[in-house]
């Protein structure tokens, strides 16, 4: 299994450094993040090291996620909250701080006070068909 010996998560897996633990599959797991962004933020992890989603084969992203929507129920419930966000950031540009792939959940509560500060564009539609068409183009296994 591949591990990067300086990564914070991997130290995680292996026991080596505390978490509070919610559940672990083989190939996930997941545990609350120790910098809440609301009550019951929980982070599921892939227990393999990839840096990120793009460097994951798509069938271990497929198990984690399917993690991380049983889990998103039984916090959800657990907390009282009225909706959950599913995050998930892939390279620094992106707000990734910890280089090893991870699922935020995040409940919400009414008057939270949390806001995604990201303005919508009105789009070009020969624009959006250009770039769908670049992206099919690239997509295997469709
Ligand atoms: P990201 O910005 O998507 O890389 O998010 C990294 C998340 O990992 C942040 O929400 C941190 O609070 C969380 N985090 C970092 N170190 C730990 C740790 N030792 N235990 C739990 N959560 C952590």
């Amino acid at each position: 299994m591949a591990r990067d010996p300086d990564c914070v998560f991997c130290k995680i897996v292996a026991g080596e450094i505390p978490s509070v633990r919610l559940a672990e599959t083989p190939l996930a797991l997941a545990f609350m993040d120790i910098g809440p962004i609301s009550r019951g933020h929980a982070l599921v992890i892939s227990r393999e090291h990839y840096e990120d989603l793009t460097a994951m084969p798509p069938q271990t992203a497929g198990a984690i996620h399917e993690l991380a929507a049983r889990l998103a129920v039984a916090l959800k419930e657990a907390v009282a909250a009225e909706g959950v966000n599913v995050l998930q950031n892939n390279g620094r540009v992106a707000g990734q701080v910890v280089p090893h792939f991870h699922i935020h959940l995040i409940p919400r509560f009414a008057n939270d006070g949390l806001r995604w500060p990201w303005p919508a564009k009105p789009a070009d539609p020969a624009e959006l068909k250009r770039l769908a068409d670049q992206v099919v183009s690239r997509l295997s296994g469709a």
